[in-house]
């Protein structure tokens, strides 16, 4: 168990972050333990993205509902209140 570790298990880095410091640490801890911490930091990273990635399918979902909206709208001119080109 090192600094890195502690920090990953309370959530408190990024993996960018346990990254950087490993690179900072590495001569001060034990090789069979970088590779655990890297392995540790690898799982990280892809929890990082799967996370970016549902947080990106999650924003394309709400403005497509919301085109979806104002295209329904046939009627309502979407740029009307903004700069009265209508
Ligand atoms: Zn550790």
């Amino acid at each position: 168990m090192c600094l890195i570790c502690l920090g990953l298990n309370e959530n408190k880095l990024t993996s960018m972050e346990g990254y950087a410091n490993l690179s900072e640490m590495k001569d001060s801890i034990p090789e069979a333990h970088v590779d655990e911490v890297l392995s540790k930091l690898d799982q990280l990273s892809r929890q990082e993205v799967d996370q970016l990635i549902r947080e990106f399918s999650a924003d394309l979902n709400s403005l497509n509902q919301e085109l979806d909206e104002k295209l329904s709208s046939e009627d309502d001119c979407y740029w009307e209140e903004e700069d009265e080109i209508c």
